[in-house]
């Protein structure tokens, strides 16, 4: 950029240079004649006029032509003419004109050559200046916010596009109606909350509700990603803070939105390496804002995030984000009546079911349902169908959990052989257990990263996990282990990952639940969390060594009975596994009336169906 300009300057320095050549030494292309020269011309009667321009002679021909001459400088012109000889007569035919140099054009000469360079220099550094202060100027515009103001939208959403989460409704009701009516708040001596805290799992409908404020409350609603705040540069960070609360502020009512306010308010002091600084100090200037509210001031910020766990603790301070509002996975009605929102555009079969596929979407978050939906209609549309049916919600449910169907992917006889019978262990010990969950499919078509799949659900939503039932689900897990070995004498890889899920859930039985006798009703560990990677990786041992041997025989112990449990269950049924096996091999998947059919001639029936 600088070596342009520089370069332009040059050109135009040079153009300038070449129209004045040409300007100021026009005489230059006039022939030139000595005085001896002149003083014959002149005698001899030749010569019209002559003007006289300091030192320099113009002169006239008779015939017209021009010539120019010098004359000794400091010495009038009839002097030095007479000093040539000049005849007095013939000199006075001769018409003189002196003229002045003409001074615009004599300061002009000496003027511009000494000027124009200096005029440029200083162009140049001017239009230099002008790109950095521009340059400057932009980075203090980072400083200024990407606030979005919300509201005039399109698609507004309001309460009723938001399915269950009644409590947050509740409490954001309120705030809308406090923004509304203040007076009524303020005459009772109510302080007005300033900060209200969204805490919820991914997909819970977080920004849907915050959304659905801008969408009831009509005030101003500012919304602004927190990861938003934090830039590059430093300083800005805390800038754009300021920035934002004073827009907000100047729209009062108004209401505040920031979205994954994790990203700014992890815990301060905790991190490692730079970058963090910014962090805190965005934080810090959060803090000072929400602090500098007036007592009546009508700003109210509500903000979100999925790791309640890891703010600050300086944000949950009362005066700030004193209310927090906790937004729950959506349990069965929920489910089905968000499922019902999704649905609506959607030209549905008359025989689907939305309850039925809400059973089966235990552990569905509102954000994974709208995508079910999403998915069913895709499929639907895939196969040139004009309408979704049950089985296109059923299917994307599969596709939900564990990636698309690989239907494509060539398996050998023997490793669909082994697929099967690793799937009807788990389904058959799933079927015989009491105390786990009932078989609601079995496939061995695989999907993503598994090979198969036996799909249990429970009867109803349980928020609690006894130990039996922990220990059943263990026992299932050993199923497609123990199946391989007692039919073809070995284990496959297959079974691996079904075996690490059985140790991680033997760990957590003694060390997080407290569910070994020998142990005693207590924890062990401490999870550490890394800033950094924003996900446990480190597990702080906080007991001796003689602990985690113990700890690690126990573990051990839970294992064995569930393996040996497994063993007994598939030794004493293995007509059964014969039987779920070769079905699926045939049929590569089982409903779970397909399944329930094949179990009844061995008068196996499965709990609670
Ligand atoms: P987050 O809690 O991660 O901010 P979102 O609010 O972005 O989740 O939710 C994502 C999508 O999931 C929403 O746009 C909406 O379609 C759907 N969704 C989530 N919860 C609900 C709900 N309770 N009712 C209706 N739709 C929901
Ligand atoms: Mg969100
Ligand atoms: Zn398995």
């Amino acid at each position: 950029m600088l070596y342009k300009n520089i370069l332009w300057a040059a050109l135009t320095l040079f153009c300038i240079t070449l129209i004045f050549s040409f300007l100021f030494n026009t005489p230059a292309k006039l022939e030139s004649m000595t005085i001896n020269q002149l003083v014959t011309k002149i005698n001899s009667g030749e010569v019209q006029k002559i003007s006289v321009q300091e030192n320099n002679l113009n002169i006239e021909l008779k015939d017209g032509t021009k010539v120019v001459a010098k004359k000794e400088a400091e010495v009038s012109l009839s002097q030095t003419l007479y000093n040539y000889g000049v005849k007095s007569s013939e000199l006075q035919k001769v018409s003189m004109e002196i003229t002045d140099e003409s001074s615009s054009k004599f300061w002009m000469s000496i003027l511009i050559p000494t000027l124009l360079p200096l005029i440029i220099i200083i162009g140049v550094f001017w239009y230099i200046s002008k790109q950095a202060k521009a340059g400057a100027s932009q980075a203090f515009s980072f400083g200024k916010s990407n606030l979005k103001l919300f509201g005039s939208f399109k698609d507004r959403v309001t309460f009723k596009d938001v399915a269950g989460l009644k409590e947050a409704k509740q409490e954001l009701e309120e705030v809308v109606d406090f923004l509304k009516n203040p007076k009524k708040f303020l005459e009772i001596g109510a302080r007005i909350p300033r900060g209200l805290l969204l805490m919820g799992a991914p997909g819970t409908g977080k920004t849907l509700l915050a959304r659905a404020v801008a969408g009831e409350s009509g005030v101003p609603f500012f919304y602004i990603s927190a990861s938003e705040f934090v830039e590059m540069f430093v300083g800005v960070g805390a800038a754009r803070t300021r920035d934002v609360f004073q827009t907000a502020k100047r729209a009062a009512p108004s209401i505040l939105f920031i979205d994954e306010i994790d990203a700014v308010g992890r815990e301060r002091g905790t991190g490692m390496g730079g970058g963090h600084d910014e962090r805190e100090q965005t934080l810090n200037q959060i803090l000072t804002e929400m602090d500098g509210f007036e007592r009546d001031s009508r700003v109210i910020v509500i903000a979100a995030t999925n790791r309640p766990d890891i703010l600050d603790r300086a944000l949950l301070r009362p005066g700030r984000f004193d209310r927090r509002v906790v937004l729950d996975l959506p349990d069965l009605n929920d489910r089905e009546a968000i499922l019902k929102i999704h649905a609506k555009e959607k030209p549905l079969e008359k025989s689907v079911d939305l309850r039925k596929i809400a059973v089966r979407t235990p552990g569905f978050s509102g954000a994974d349902l709208a995508n079910l939906m999403n998915e069913a209609a895709i499929l639907a549309a895939r196969t040139n169908k004009k309408i979704v049916s049950q089985d296109d919600i059923y299917l994307s449910i599969e596709k939900v959990i564990l990636g698309p169907e690989k239907r494509s992917r060539l398996i050998s006889k023997k490793e669909k052989e082994i697929t099967a019978y690793h799937e009807a262990g788990h389904a058959l010990l799933a079927a015989s257990l009491k105390n786990s969950d009932p078989v609601h499919k079995v496939s061995i078509i695989g999907r993503g990263r598994v090979g198969g799949f036996t799909m249990k659900l429970p009867l109803e939503e349980n928020h609690l996990t006894t130990k039996s039932q922990f220990l059943a689900d263990l026992t299932v897990l050993m199923g497609g282990y123990v199946a391989e070995k007692e039919i073809f004498g070995e284990m496959s890889t297959g079974a691996s990952s079904d075996l690490k899920e059985a140790t991680k859930l033997a760990r957590s039985l003694v060390t997080q639940f407290g569910m070994s006798e020998k142990m005693g009703p207590m924890t062990f560990g401490d999870t550490q969390e890394m800033v950094f990677l924003g996900k446990e990786i480190s597990t702080e041992k906080n007991y001796s060594e003689k602990i985690a041997a113990e700890i690690d025989s126990e573990v051990k112990i839970f294992i064995d009975l569930a393996h040996k449990t497994a063993q007994k269950i598939i030794g004493s049924r293995k007509k059964v596994l014969d039987a779920i096996a070769n079905a699926l091999t045939e049929k590569e998947t089982l409903e779970q009336e397909d399944f329930n059919a094949i179990l009844k001639p061995f008068n196996l029936k499965q709990v609670g169906v």
